[in-house]
């Protein structure tokens, strides 16, 4: 759940991807909670495409 955004070699805007193994990542309906966090950032939902492949991340990326 709770995004950790210690990752340095983050990738600035457009290519997202996984904070977690640098996959793809593809966007999934936000939840109740991110429409809250919402009111105050921005953010989008997404969920790594390796999910169920060793990669389990998902959370929220701006
Ligand atoms: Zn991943």
């Amino acid at each position: 759940m709770a995004y950790q955004p210690s990752t340095p070699a983050y990738h600035p805007e457009q290519t997202r991807v996984c904070p977690k193994c640098k996959g793809p990542v593809e966007r999934v309906r936000r939840r109740f909670i991110d429409r809250l966090i919402s009111l105050i950032t921005p953010v989008q939902r997404y969920r790594c495409r390796a999910k169920g492949w060793g990669c389990d991340w998902e959370g929220n990326l701006r």
